[in-house]
Order: structure tokens, then sequence, then C-alpha cells
């Protein structure tokens, strides 16, 4: 990818940044943590924001402009992300929505599905949530166990999901689930969308370290699914799964390299503050994170170059989202001994981020099960043979 910038990438930077500068958030609620239900808390704070962001046609740029995006370039996104970071506006409510389920549908889907699912994900009317991850199927999502069964027009769902973030939101779920025992548990799998307002589907908090409740269990007891829902064909839902965590890890690695930037350049600042750029000891740490953050960076842009090759990211967005991770867990940690107490306070901005960042290895693929794609996908090393 040519990093020099065209005139309308300029353009299209100045624009942003305009529009920004002229339409800042609402203040940030003090109070009410992701999991709160109730006006004036977080998650309606980005809600309202991404309805901004929707009314001025700057939700998701990158969308076909048939779509309600821009036709926006993989710079111009790129762009996008940086512009958002740098004028440190919080993340659309329905985020998933935006850089996982649109652009699977977009791949997958039918024409009617397109028509019907892509707008209210843009609006944030509709919030979407993942619904991947059961008890004993994580890394090895293949192994899942909640079952659809045909029944008519309709498919008949029953089964668990857990760690399913914003369920509690969400209208739609991208639920991948077994419909057939039969054969290879990769092939048995299909894709569908599921309908969160149902009886059949009851969504139960879970409260994290953070003390808040950002995910949650998912029991599915005869949930009904019509056959229109399902996404990409009965059987090919293994397929359809990898291009929803193919961009969870490119797409979200991009936003967070940003988010990681930021909050180095705001650790660096308070150590400037504290006179401890001089200590050899922080200031090779804070180095070494500086060179972490641009390697990272580099690599975030060279995964769009593979999405402008290929069409879609490749399992390098496997590397980003690991290096981020990592990064992030040092960062936060080098930020508690250079903030101290305040930093270990419930209720600080950085106790949040120090305790949040511990998810960062698990959530979107854990580092094992990434070191693992890229040792096999990305260096083609061969693949490690289970020992009995
Ligand atoms: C903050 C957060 C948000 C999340 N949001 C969602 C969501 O919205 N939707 C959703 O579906 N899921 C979500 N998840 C779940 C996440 O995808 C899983 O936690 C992750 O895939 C790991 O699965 P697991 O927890 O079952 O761990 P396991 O797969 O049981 O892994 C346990 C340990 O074994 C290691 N391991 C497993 N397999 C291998 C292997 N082949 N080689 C080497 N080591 C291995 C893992 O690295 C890990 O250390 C979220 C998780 C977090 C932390």
């Amino acid at each position: 990818m040519d990093l020099t910038f065209s005139e309308q990438e300029t353009a299209f930077r100045g624009e942003l940044r305009g529009w920004l500068a002229e339409n800042p958030p609402a203040p940030e609620p003090s109070e009410g943590g992701e999991d709160e239900g109730r006006e004036g808390t977080h998650f309606f704070w980005r809600r309202d924001w991404q309805r901004r962001l929707y009314d001025a046609g700057w939700a998701a740029p990158s969308w076909p402009t048939e779509y309600g995006g821009r036709g926006a370039s993989l710079t111009e996104s790129a762009i996008y992300f940086e512009e958002l970071g740098r004028a440190r506006v919080p993340m659309a409510a329905n985020v998933l929505g935006l850089l996982l389920g649109g652009p699977t549908l977009m791949v997958w889907g039918t024409q009617e599905q397109k028509d019907r699912y892509l707008a209210p994900i843009l609006s944030a009317e509709e919030i979407w949530c993942q619904g991947f991850s059961e008890p004993d199927a994580g890394s090895d999502l293949a192994a899942l166990k909640t079952r659809a069964v045909k029944d008519g027009e309709e498919w008949v769902v029953t089964g668990q999901k857990v760690w399913t973030s914003g369920a509690q939101y969400s209208k739609w779920c991208m639920l991948v689930a077994r419909t057939d025992g039969e054969v290879a548990k990769h092939k048995g799998l299909t894709y569908f969308l599921m309908d969160m307002e149902q009886d059949a589907v009851q969504v139960r908090p879970l409260r994290q370290i953070t003390g808040e409740a950002e995910f949650n269990e998912l029991f599915i007891e005869e949930a009904r699914i019509p056959d229109a829902n399902v996404v990409g064909g009965v059987g090919n839902g293994w397929k359809v799964a990898l291009t929803t965590l193919m961009n969870e890890r490119a797409g979200l690695g991009f936003a967070l390299q940003i988010r990681l930037r930021q909050l180095l350049d705001d650790l660096i600042a308070i150590a400037a503050e504290r006179g401890l750029l001089e200590d050899a000891l922080y200031a090779d740490a804070l180095a070494e994170l500086h060179v972490r953050c641009e390697s990272i960076r580099l690599l975030a842009w060279k995964g769009l170059t593979d999405v402008e090759k290929y069409g879609q990211p490749g399992p390098e967005g496997s590397l980003v989202k690991w290096l981020w991770s990592d990064t992030n867990q040092r960062l936060t940690q080098l930020a508690a001994d250079v903030i101290g107490p305040q930093a270990l306070t419930a209720g600080t901005s950085w106790s949040y981020e120090l305790l949040r960042a511990r998810g960062n290895t698990l959530e979107g693929g854990t580092t094992e099960v990434l070191k693992n794609i890229v040792a096999e996908r990305v260096l083609g090393l061969p693949r490690l043979k289970a020992t009995a």
C-alpha cells in the first residue's frame, strides 16, 4: 500500500476532521457501565453518537453507497478510523453490526437480506451480537452443540451460548448452530440471523472483573428462525463464520491500534509530568511500547493491502490482534507503575483499562490460537500434530 495520500484522500480527511470538530459527541456519562440499560448511560451515549454519524453519512464510509456508505476506498476507511481516534470519540454502539455483521452479509447474504438488514445496522436502529462461543466450544468453535432442526419453513434452535457481548441490547444475533450431526464437525454448521426478541431466548448478564456486565449467557429453548434467515446456505456456516472472524480480527484490529496509540500518548504525557522520562527504566519501557505501536500500525495498514488484493482480510489480521492485545496489557501494567494507586482504584479510567485489558488476549481468538494461525497460515510452518 502506498502511504502517500492523494488529493482526494487528503480532502476526505479534511472534510471528516472538520465535521468532527463541529460535531463533538455529548459529554461521556459519568455513571453506568456498558450493561446499564438506562437512558443517559454508556450504551445509549454510544448509540446516540452512532446516530449522529449516520445522519451525517459517517457511520460506515467503507460501505457501498447503495447501502448508505460512501464507497470509501480502503485508504479512506483507514483515514476514517485515524480521524475518529484523533478526535477521541466513542466507539459506535453497533460496532459488531458495522464491522462484522454488515461485511459478512455483503459477502454471503442474499439481495433480500442485504436490503432488509444493512440499513438498520447503520442507523443503530437494530443492534447486532455474535452468538458463536459456547461453554464447551470457544477456540474449537466447530465443536459447538447448539442444534437447529428444520420444521417446515422454519428452524427450531436449542442450545446455550456464552460471552455474547451486547446481547442485552441486540435485536439480531449472528448465530452458528449445528444442522447436521452426521457429517464432519466443520461441515454440519449453518449461520443464522436469530431474532433476539422472542421468549425462547433468555439473556443472562455475566459480570466481568471491571464490574460491568458487557457480555452474557444466552439460553435458547426452541427458538424459531425462518429459513429466509439462513446466511450463505445450509451446511456452509463454517465458511461464513470465518468471514465474520477475519473481519473481527482485521477491522477491529485497525480501530484498536489507534486507541492503543492514544493510551500510550496519555501515559507518556503523565510520565513526563511526573519527571519519569528522565528515569532510564521508564524511558526504555515507553520507547519499547512506542516501537510496538508503530509496528502494529504498519501491520494494520498492510492488512488493508491484503483486502485490496484478495477481496477479504487475510490470516495476517491474527498477527495484529495478537500484538495489539499483548501490547495493551503491557501498556496498562506499566500505567499502574507510572500512575500509582490511582490506576488501581476502582472507578478510575486507568483501573478500567488495566482490568479490561485482561480479556484482550481471549476475545476474538486467544493468543495461543492466533499464534497457531500465524505459524500455519502466514509462515507456512507444519501443523502441530496432537500426541496421544
Ligand atoms: C471480553 C470478551 C468478549 C467476548 N465476546 C464474545 C462475543 O460477543 N461472542 C462470542 O461468540 N464470543 C465472545 N467471546 C468469547 C471468546 O471468543 C472466547 O473466550 C475465545 O474464543 C476462547 O474460547 P474459550 O473461552 O472457550 O477458551 P478455550 O477455547 O476453552 O481455551 C482455553 C485455553 O486453551 C488454549 N487453547 C485452546 N485451543 C488451543 C490450541 N489449539 N492450541 C493452543 N492453545 C489452545 C486457549 O488459548 C486458552 O488459553 C468474548 C470473550 C471475551 C473475553
